[in-house]
This record gives structure tokens, sequence and C-alpha cells, in this order.
């Protein structure tokens, strides 16, 4: 085994081991809050052990999207399996927004009727828990994400921290209401607070499961990059028919390239087996390319990509 391979498992084995224990403390987290919420009779715990819930589903999911979504294609799944890992992330945002709604109807209603709660300390031992717990989870997945430069792991870290701030606004809702009963209520505000928290979380993951379930198109930004590789590649004269579409968190793409009438078929296969490598080396998420080859007499039909005002741009 060389020394890169040595340190790049190294860095697997590492940033792996951080991920999990982030799950397995979301896992004691969701049992312990959801537990004293209830015991300690507090809606704001039980609402932020939903979020902590929400936390483990998106772990999950992006582990069993790793395994699953990785498994080559097959018989019945030609481009392989990573909508399965699209759509499962689009109905677990589902599940938060509904869980989000019902929690803050439910604090919306007790501040409305003024149905005051009145939380019992193991409701403020299990917020202290969850801040402390979050925070060292925060500063040791920091660590790691910096030592080997990992973007994922680095916005993990932040997620711990800001999972760290809505167990402190927990904290401070149940334990004013604890220690001054009239201002039991604060429970419940502290409770609309995190259902907003899981709200957005469950948008924003409903949204991007639903937006590469139905193949939305990467940023223009990616799209122009891609012209620009195309057009400015040795033998390439001219293209057009770009379709890129996502496939769980990377991309594939189509396209057509016109080259020289008079080419060999071998000279114009070998033209676009070097494109389909620069391609896939200048942006790493496309991970397949298809390109067909057309000579330039055919291919100049007015939908080529120079001849659009796209084009104008590399002029
Ligand atoms: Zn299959
Ligand atoms: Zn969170
Ligand atoms: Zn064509
Ligand atoms: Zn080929």
């Amino acid at each position: 085994m060389s020394t890169l391979d040595k340190v790049l498992n190294k860095r697997e084995a590492e940033t792996t081991r951080i991920t999990v224990l982030g799950l397995l403390i979301n896992i004691a987290l969701v049992i312990i809050k959801l537990g004293s919420g209830f015991l300690g009779n507090s809606r704001a715990l039980i609402a932020d052990a939903m979020h902590s819930f929400s936390d483990l589903g998106t772990d999950i999911i992006t582990l069993i999207g790793v395994k699953w979504g990785s498994k080559p294609a097959d018989e019945d799944h030609h481009y392989g399996h990573q909508k399965i890992e699209s759509l499962a992330q689009f109905l677990m945002g589902l599940f938060l927004v509904a869980t989000a709604i019902g929690i803050g109807f439910s604090a919306g209603k007790a501040i409305y009727f003024h149905e005051v709660n009145h939380p019992g300390l193991i409701a403020i031992f299990a917020a202290a828990l969850s801040v402390v717990s979050k925070e060292v989870l925060y500063r040791y997945t920091i660590k790691v994400g910096d030592r080997w430069k990992s973007q994922t792991i680095i916005a993990n870290a932040w997620h711990h921290r800001s999972d760290s701030f809505s167990s402190i606004a927990v904290l401070l809702g149940v334990g004013a209401a604890y220690f001054i009963p009239s201002l039991g209520i604060l429970d419940a505000y502290a409770s609309i607070l995190v259902s907003f928290l899981i709200l957005k979380i469950g948008m924003n993951t409903m949204i991007s499961g639903f937006k590469e379930t139905v193949d939305t198109a990467p940023s223009r930004k990616v799209v122009m990059h891609l012209h620009k590789i195309v057009a400015d590649f040795p033998g390439v004269t001219d293209h057009h028919n770009v379709k890129i579409r996502p496939l769980g968190s990377s991309l594939c793409l189509t396209l057509h390239i016109c080259v020289k009438d008079k080419l060999t078929v071998e000279a114009g296969h070998e033209i676009s087996v070097e494109l389909k490598e620069k391609i896939m080396r200048s942006i790493p998420s496309i991970i397949d390319v298809l390109i067909h080859v057309e000579p330039h007499s055919s291919c100049s039909k007015g939908n080529c990509f120079y001849k659009s005002s796209m084009g104008n741009i590399y002029k």
C-alpha cells in the first residue's frame, strides 16, 4: 500500500468514525429528550427531540443513500439506484414539515388557550445534556473536518453547533418555566421556535429531494462552465443538445459534438473519449458523459451552440 493510500484510508476511517459518532449521539438524544419531555411535561423538549430525530433521519438517509445509491445499474434500473435516495429525501422532508406544523399548532393552541405546562427538573437536565453533548460534538467534528479539509464534515460540525443553540433556547424556556411558575408559557414559546427550525430543515430537504427527482438542471454557472470546456476543446467545431440531469447528488450529461466531415470514425471517437475525461476532471460532480459525434456539415442546422446567443459570449 502506498503512502497516499494509507493517508486516504486514515481520512476515510476518521471521517466515517465522526459521522457514526454524531449518529449515535443523535439516537441517544432522541430517546432521552422524548422520554424526559413526556415525563417532565415539556412541549419544548419534545419538539427538540423531534429536531434531533430529523437530524438522525438525514444521517440515515445519507448513509443508506451512499450504500444503496452506489449499487451499480442492473437489469431493471439501467441508470443505477440514486433516485431512491432523492425520493427518500423528499418523503423525509414531507414528514418533517408535517411534524413541524403539528408541533407549532399544538404550541400555538396552548398559548391561545393559556394551557400552561409545568416542566419537571428532568426536562432541564435533558436540555442541558443536549446543549453540552452537541457543543462537544461540534468541537471534535470541526477538528476532524479541518484536519482532512472535508467540506461535508465541516458542514456537519456547524449543524451540531446550531443544534446546540436550538437546545439552549429550549433550556432557557424550560428553565424559566421551572423556576418561575408564572412564566410557564415560555415552554410553549420555545417549542414554537424549535418548530420553525424543523420546518426550515424539512422544506430544504423536501425541495432538494423534489428537484433531484424531477431532473432539475444544475445552476447556470455549471452549465456555462461546461459550454466553455466543450467550445474550447481542440477538434470540436461546435456542439448542441446539452442535457444535464442529477443522479443523487451527482450529475449525468449527454451532448452532441460536431467534428470535421472527413474525420475517420476512429478519430472522432478519440476526440469524444478525451473530451469526456476532460469534462469529468474539470467538473467532478459529473459522473457520466454520453457524447454523440456528428460531421460538421450535418451539424450546422442553426441549433448549434456557437450560433445561439449564449455562444456569442466566447466569440
Ligand atoms: Zn435494481
Ligand atoms: Zn439539527
Ligand atoms: Zn445533433
Ligand atoms: Zn466510445
